[in-house]
């Protein structure tokens, strides 16, 4: 069910890092080790987002077809040197379109996100979860909206694209102010507020902005590689490197280099509470 990984650290050649390792994430494409809930090969595109020195912005490479197809991982991707990268693999949901606009990294502003899971019945799951924020930001005297219209926003007719619509609604730091003063809380709203509707869903978030990298584990897994020059976020370990480090089930992560904070996701508190 598709695959991650972020980077943010010393310079990178960009293909590099989906490339690294005996078990790099375009090994993890075709042969996944740790595929649960039915998936068997992420086989529905990739896609790359890279950040340059000032991380002011964020640019992206995407394709509908399956990674080890394109030649620009191994001939173009490598040419690009980058201090933060995030690239996923994708496995379709059944029922929901293949085609290079479904592919992670979705882009906001300086932000790329990508995620690994699937909500059940997320037109619903996520129309309540904006009316849910919005009955809290006006409990809270905020002026913000989060509006259900706001889902017409999405890139691609998939639960993912969706999810990235309400969590660019709690990122945006723009006036007025909402209900999310840090991209930690806006993971912690979102996942909670989802679970809250649809207790089966999987929402294994990975989020960043050039400097440092934020992930939710709810049912897949995630594991951290820190440095003191640099920190990986990976679904799966690309090589044998023994400061690997499993993160558990409903986590939430963020790490940035020499850095790793993993913070138990509240599963009691709901949005409309
Ligand atoms: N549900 C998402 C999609 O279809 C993510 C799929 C996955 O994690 N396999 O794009």
């Amino acid at each position: 069910m598709c695959r991650h990984i972020g980077y943010v650290g010393t310079p990178v050649p960009v293909g590099e890092v989906l490339t690294r390792g005996p078990h790099s994430l375009r090994t993890q494409a075709w042969a996944p080790r740790e595929m649960r809930g039915g998936g068997t090969i992420n086989a529905d595109g990739f896609g790359v987002a890279w950040w340059g020195r000032d991380a002011a912005s964020v640019t992206r490479y995407r394709n509908a077809d399956p990674i080890w197809t394109d030649p620009a991982v191994d001939e173009v991707l490598p040419q690009l040197t980058a201090h933060a990268v995030l690239g996923s693999v994708r496995s379709a949901t059944v029922g929901m379109p293949v085609e290079r606009a479904a592919c992670a990294p979705f882009l906001w502003e300086n932000w790329a996100f990508s995620h690994n899971g699937v909500v059940p019945g997320w037109r619903s799951v996520l129309t309540a979860v904006l009316s849910d924020l919005d009955t809290a930001a006006t409990r809270a005297g905020m002026t913000r909206r989060y509006e259900t219209s706001h889902l017409l926003e999405a890139e691609a007719l998939t639960d993912s694209a969706a999810l990235w619509v309400l969590l660019r609604r709690l990122l945006d730091p723009e006036p007025p102010a909402g209900l999310a003063e840090t991209p930690a809380t806006a993971l912690r709203l979102l996942v909670t507020g989802v679970l809250h509707h649809a207790p089966d869903a999987r929402v294994n978030l990975l989020l960043g902005n050039g400097t440092a990298l934020w992930a939710t584990t709810c049912y897949h897994s995630l594991y951290a590689l820190i440095g003191d020059e640099f920190a990986v976020l990976s679904s799966e370990p690309y090589d044998d490197d023994a400061r690997w480090q499993q993160l558990p089930d409903r986590s939430l992560v963020c790490a940035e280099p020499g850095e790793l904070s993993v913070e138990t996701l509240d599963l009691g508190r709901s949005t409309a509470t």
